[in-house]
């Protein structure tokens, strides 16, 4: 099974040696800004390195909201992410699922998600596969409860989009981690990437603060039964920087039917 990091963006296969992870994740551009991704310097080492990279879209983008003002830059934000991940050999765009506002109704968001889809069919699809991420707070949001899911996935399915599994946003976002992977796939069909974290808050707080996998209010059992039962590669979202994230890693590694799997 593949296990990796979210690095900083700079060096990102420095970032991979100093855990030992055979896979990273990172930003092409500030997470909190509009800004359109720029061509790296490194892209041709990142296409030829060994580690796999997986690319996070920026935490504005909201392709569900009724707000055109957001709703469009998120679109073509969107579509630029997935251009320059596919330029730097990237296999997954992860982005979150979104929301509507307060007194809007969840199906326009749906039906924009279905609409973003469709604005990038028309240029031939996203550039690099999009992996839907579950998200722990708000009360209309598209991916946090799993009924919301069921109904995202009804116009996104179709269109062949992936899906991203995060412990935290889960826990956190009030779906019991218990079975829970067999209770995604009965709606997906696929988990394409795990984003592997503990929570520093209770179940269905509805905040988004990692921990440490063997830290935080999530039984790391629970962690690892999510992990074994997805087998799909793991990137670990933890604090500690390198010395932090390298101990989840070796902690993954070391557990029976993660670190012996090959995926
Ligand atoms: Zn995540």
């Amino acid at each position: 099974m593949r296990i990796g990091a979210h690095v900083d963006s700079a060096d990102p296969l420095a970032e991979a040696s100093a855990r030992a992870a055979d896979a990273v994740q990172f930003f092409l551009s500030d997470p909190k800004g509009w800004k359109a991704p720029q061509p790296r310097d490194d892209a041709d080492r990142l296409r030829a390195a060994e580690v796999d990279v997986y690319v996070h879209a920026p935490y504005v983008i909201n392709v569900a909201t009724p707000n055109n003002r957001i709703r469009i830059p998120s679109r073509k934000l969107l579509v630029a992410h997935a251009a320059a991940a596919a330029e730097i050999g990237a296999r997954g765009l992860i982005v979150h699922g979104g929301h509507v506002n307060a007194g809007d109704d969840l199906t326009v968001g749906f039906d924009n998600w279905r609409k973003t889809f469709a604005y990038a069919a028309e240029s031939g699809g996203f550039a690099t596969p999009v992996l839907i991420e579950n998200t722990a707070g708000g009360e209309n949001a598209c991916a946090r409860r799993l009924d919301a899911l069921a109904r995202l996935w009804d116009v996104v399915g179709e269109y062949g989009a992936g899906f991203c599994l995060d412990t935290c946003h889960a826990h956190a976002g009030g779906e019991e981690l218990l079975d829970l992977v067999d209770r995604v796939k009965a709606i997906t069909g696929r988990i394409d990437l795990v984003h592997a974290n503990n929570s520093r808050d209770g179940f269905g707080s509805g905040a988004d603060r990692h921990d440490n996998l063997d830290s935080g209010t999530i039984d790391p059992e629970l962690l690892l039964a999510v992990i074994r039962g997805a087998g799909a590669p793991v990137i670990v979202e933890t604090p500690g920087g390198a010395t932090g994230q390298a101990a989840d890693i070796t902690f993954l590694r070391g557990q029976t039917g993660i670190g012996d799997r090959l995926a």
